[in-house]
């Protein structure tokens, strides 16, 4: 009996609680947070209004007041059950940390009371030192320092026997240098904010105080068997499948997409849906993705730094929720070779603090004129940074999506739709146009309701669309923290506004604001030209396309990433005070090691898959080849057994390709230990350089082998679960 047979007895699904009472979400959203309902009940109102006031105009709150804050979100806490609080944050690693501290301190001897002090929660210093830095803080000045982030809701934690208080915190070393991902984030919120008021105040919109970027992220992920993950080294250390035979029937009947949801698979989503509504966070949409067992939430839209919060906790309550119902669920950007990998598409826009979208086409000709000089802005930033953008998404797991037959491709374009376009070709011939939304659908039948056409059709294919009232960066890895991408976004748009306004400004001087405002559009259109592009990103004629117009085309990581320590890059960070040098040379350095690392313990654990199953599953096979064979010449020798013509020669035939198959393994795999070993000493670029031209060509060789072996030998000789196991079995 295989250890695969096995597995198939012990697959089944959760038995749900009976009778489980299904609450009205509203009398529970957020009941987990302490956000600004939570904080209104239990402080004083003087507090409070200091604390709203911090909020909108920056001005600090007393320590007396982050004290009393801190006192009653302990008392909050400790009255839902919490026993221990941590600071909360987003290291370099793109998850999330956290290291707990309960709120005990001595008050006599023997005895202790619960304390939570302002100084507590507004910093905290985490023994950091093996957290990567990239070489900002040395070892031996251990000192990195977590601060309190007040514009995300604090939030509990629950497990089965006990709860956490997490205070969401950036996390900074002792000179200052952001050690991880949400300091850039906010600065970079704030400079958008400060570039969108003046472009606003052009316009005529002297009351905006600030502006922030919103982010609705669209997560997709696999759910398979926790028994088969268990089996698979492969998964349980890369999260992804090294070996593996496609089964015969994927997805290529279209099947799963937007199916109905298996029980079993219901059963997860409710549940994560209630988790995620206790912390607040605004899952919305949830439906079956094109590959079998692959799936996508998304959420109702918020400003970026709580939808990036939310993002990273959505993650791990994915991951808890899955285990929960004996399934696991995978995040990897390309779990499984040959149907489709899982992105994140971040829909992203701005809003002023009257929560007017500006991207919002608008129905008057002034606010159509904002709009297409806000758009032409986007456009310009894209276009000049769009290498950026691209080091954005750069990490292993993404480099088998972008630039690798899948979608979206590594080139980044723009994608408009066909009524925008027609906008600007007119605009740019120098005919002055009012853009009046002629888009009421009347389908026709009395019964249906008139539709409010999309002004855009859809391109699935690109990777950055615009979509109505916003725009899909659609190159996001599934796993990936999306703070990095909207910081790139934010501090790129930013840079284009100001240059736009500056130019507009420039050209009313001597001429009617309006018509100023159209001859900068006009001139954008033109210059941003070559980032557009309506067709189909994938094939093959838009990337011949892309090379003639000069369009970056990156398909590798490590190459990707040298965006970052670009001269013109690093100067348009640090004037918008984003990331200083140093911090970029060390996010560089940092991704670059991991991308080593990653790749170093794929190749390690495919070589001990390589030993202890594949090739012994296949010695076994092959004995029992060799022993068929020898009986068979015995008695076709002993007995006079009669054979077909060529029966024999088809069973060495047989024999020779497995011992063949097996020979190719083990050499290409001792390769490649050689081949890790040559390169142990050698400097980081040229390492990771090496990864990508001789290490994955070698691993897609042993990969290639193993996957002929897998397809020719006894279901009962292969130990690793199959892919129409692991994906089709419910
Ligand atoms: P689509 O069908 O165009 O993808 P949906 O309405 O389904 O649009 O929205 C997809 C995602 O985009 C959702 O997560 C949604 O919250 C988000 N989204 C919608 N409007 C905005 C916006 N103004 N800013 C950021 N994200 C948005
Ligand atoms: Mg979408």
């Amino acid at each position: 009996m295989s250890i695969r047979q096995d597995i198939l007895r012990c697959i089944e699904s959760k038995e749900l609680p009976q009778g489980k009472g299904f609450k009205k979400v509203s009398s529970y959203f957020g009941e987990n947070t302490f956000g600004i309902p939570a904080m209104k009940k239990h402080i004083s109102k003087k507090t409070f209004e200091a604390f709203l006031g911090w909020m909108n105009s920056g001005k600090q709150i007393s320590l007396e007041q982050a004290n009393e804050i801190a006192e009653s979100m302990k008392d909050w806490a400790m009255g839902k059950g919490a026993t221990y609080y941590t600071h909360w944050f987003q290291p370099m690693t793109g998850l999330t940390a956290e290291k707990h501290d309960s709120f005990i301190s001595f008050n006599g001897p023997g005895k202790v009371i619960e304390q939570f002090s302002g100084s507590k929660l507004i910093k905290g210093e985490p023994d950091a030192s093996s957290f990567p830095s990239g070489g900002i803080r040395t070892t031996f000045e251990a000192r990195g320092y977590t601060a309190w982030d007040p514009s995300s809701p604090a939030f509990i934690i629950e497990s089965k026997l006990g709860k956490t208080l997490c205070i969401p915190t950036i996390f900074v070393s002792y000179h200052g240098y952001a050690l991880d991902k949400k300091l850039p984030l906010l600065k970079s919120d704030e400079a958008l904010s400060q570039a969108a008021v003046k472009f606003l105040k052009l316009f005529g919109k002297k009351n905006v105080k600030k502006v922030f970027s919103t982010c609705g992220p669209e997560q997709e992920y696999f759910l398979i068997d926790k028994n088969y993950y268990k089996m698979r080294q492969d998964l349980l250390l890369t999260g992804r499948t090294l070996v593996g035979v496609s089964s015969p029937k994927d997805q290529q009947l279209e099947d799963q997409y937007f199916g109905s949801i298996k029980e079993r698979v219901a059963n997860f989503m409710y549940e994560l849906g209630e988790e995620a509504y206790k912390l607040g966070i605004p899952v919305m949409t949830r439906h079956n993705e094109v590959a079998p067992h692959q799936y996508e939430f998304a959420p109702i839209f918020e400003e970026s730094n709580i939808a990036t919060d939310h993002n990273a906790l959505l993650m791990e309550l994915m991951k808890k929720v899955a285990l929960r119902h004996n399934m696991v669920c995978l995040l990897h950007e390309k779990p499984f070779a040959g149907i489709n990998g899982s992105g994140k598409h971040l829909n992203w826009s701005m809003s002023d603090d009257k929560c007017d979208n500006l991207l919002n086409p608008g129905s008057t000709p002034e606010s159509n004129l904002q709009f297409l000089a806000i758009l032409v802005s986007i456009l310009r930033a894209v276009y000049k940074y769009s290498d950026l953008l691209r080091a954005s998404v750069a990490h292993a797991g993404n480099e088998h999506r972008l630039g690798a037959n899948e979608a979206p491709p590594a080139i980044i374009s723009v994608f408009l739709g066909d009524e925008l376009n027609q906008v600007l070709d007119i605009i740019e011939k120098g005919k002055k146009t009012e853009i009046s939304r002629q888009d009421i659908m009347n389908l026709g039948i009395s019964r249906l309701p008139v539709v409010n056409r999309d002004m855009t059709d859809r391109n699935r294919t690109s990777p950055f669309a615009f979509t109505g009232n916003k725009f899909e960066f659609r190159a996001l890895g599934s796993s990936q923290n999306i703070a990095t991408p909207i910081t790139v976004i934010n501090t790129i748009v930013a840079d284009s506004l100001d240059f736009v306004r500056t130019k507009i400004e420039q050209a009313a001087k001597s001429k009617d604001f309006n018509t100023a405002v159209l001859s900068i559009v006009a001139d954008l259109i033109r210059d941003t030209k070559n980032i557009r592009f309506e067709g189909n990103n994938y094939s093959e004629e838009w990337k011949k396309e892309a090379q003639k117009r000069g369009l970056p085309n990156e398909p590798s990581t490590a190459e990707a990433l040298k965006a970052l320590i670009k001269n013109e890059n690093i100067a348009l960070f640090e004037r918008y005070k984003i990331f200083s040098k140093e911090e970029l040379r060390s996010r560089y350095k940092i991704w670059l090691e991991l991308y080593i690392k990653i790749l170093d313990i794929e190749a390690k654990t495919l070589n001990e898959m390589v030993n202890s199953s594949i090739v012994p599953n296949a010695f076994d096979y092959q004995g029992l080849l060799a022993g068929n064979l020898r009986s068979i010449v015995k008695l076709k020798d002993g007995a006079g057994l009669k054979l077909a013509d060529g029966a024999l020669e088809d069973l060495k035939a047989h024999l020779s390709d497995v011992t063949e198959k097996i020979y190719y393994i083990r050499k290409n795999s001792q390769a490649m230990m050689k081949f890790l070993e040559e390169v142990s000493g050698i400097d980081e670029e040229e390492k990771a350089k090496r990864f990508f031209t001789e290490l994955k060509p070698l691993m897609e060789h042993i990969r290639r082998h193993s996957d002929m072996l897998e397809v020719v030998i006894s279901d009962e000789h292969w130990d690793l679960p199959k892919y129409r196991e692991m994906l089709f079995v419910k």
